[in-house]
């Protein structure tokens, strides 16, 4: 069973509709790398989930279709998934794990964790059957900067490259502007700013109508959009910093806890699903090696 906090699944791949069109406010596109990942990508293009956006030859980046959030949507097809169930105790209890919300309480063999290291910190932390050193090690070196996404409705189309993307060499104070228009053709026209980590820092807790008005004061053509509408979304835990972990998750097995995510192999969806890939193979000869 997985169990997330949120209402839907796929958490930074993420999208939410302003008057009817679809903006994605986290991952804007996914690559596609590695031979695992390519075998994803070619299903959801066949499924027509995603679409070819920008990028050259090996390095080409794809769109969700209708937006980002519906290749999660594909992917958790079939599985069991418990919303809206924010976890806010793990604890070990000899033989098997106990993990509880304010209203429900789930026992399972095996723990696996997938949200961004410092909140599996923060729960594992509490947990008085203290996993390995090893594992608290691992993920006390996980780090990540936050983000701001401000997302505005047009009432006209605005090119925003030939592409349809731009990302800065200096990141800040913004790191990358999307075109939704010409992101699918689809949609109504809008456009995604993406502030930089240390933007995102300073700016955290201003008021929201201060974010908004510091984010286009940056942006050199903001007098150029003419907006209907704009939303923020803040990211605590928006792109993980570099570190010097080559390892594709990290583990307990005596105690049959495991964390995976975007905190190994590469900050971004392709990097998180091999993490995810690489996890569930040593759970499942973990589980094998019990049942024996
Ligand atoms: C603004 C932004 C732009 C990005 N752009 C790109 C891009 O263009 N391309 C790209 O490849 N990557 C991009 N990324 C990074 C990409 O989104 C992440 O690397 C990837 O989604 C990480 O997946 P994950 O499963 O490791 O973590 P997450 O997607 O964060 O999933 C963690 C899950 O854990 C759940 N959770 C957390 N705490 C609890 C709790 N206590 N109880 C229950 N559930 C909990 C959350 O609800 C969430 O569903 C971007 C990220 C951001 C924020």
């Amino acid at each position: 069973m997985v169990c997330d906090k949120s209402r839907g699944v796929g958490g930074r791949v993420a999208s939410r509709r302003i008057e009817g069109a679809p903006f994605d406010h986290g991952a804007q596109f996914v690559t596609r790398r590695s031979a695992e990942f390519s075998k994803i990508v070619e299903d959801l293009l066949i499924e027509e989930v995603v679409i070819p956006w920008f990028g050259e030859a090996g390095k080409e980046r794809y769109a969700g279709l209708p937006s980002m959030n519906q290749i999660a949507k594909t992917l958790a097809e079939g599985l069991d998934v418990k919303r809206g169930m924010r976890i806010e105790n793990v604890r070990f209890c000899g033989d098997y794990w106990e993990v509880s919300s304010e209203a429900e309480l789930v026992r399972s063999r095996s723990l696996l964790m997938t949200c961004p290291a410092p909140q599996a910190l923060d729960l594992l932390k509490s947990e008085a059957t203290e996993p390995s050193s090893c594992v608290l090690n691992t993920l006390s070196k996980i780090e990540y900067d936050k983000g701001i996404a401000l997302m505005a409705l047009l009432k006209e189309p605005f090119p925003v490259s030939d592409s349809g993307f731009l990302q800065y060499d200096d990141p800040e104070p913004i790191a990358t502007v999307a075109d939704t228009l010409k992101k699918r053709g689809l949609e109504s026209p809008g456009v995604i700013i993406q502030s930089g980590p240390d933007f995102a820092e300073r700016h955290f807790d201003s008021n929201p109508d201060t974010i908004i008005e510091c984010l286009l004061d940056a942006y050199p053509r903001s007098k150029e959009l003419k907006i209907v509408s704009t939303s923020l979304q803040k990211w605590r835990y928006a792109k993980r910093r570099e570190h010097g972990i080559s390892d594709s998750y990290s583990s307990d097995p005596s105690i049959m806890l495991w964390h995976a995510g975007d905190g190994y192999v590469a900050p971004k969806v392709e990097g998180a699903y091999l993490s995810g890939l690489r996890v569930a193979e040593s759970v499942a000869a973990e589980l094998e090696l019990k049942l024996k």
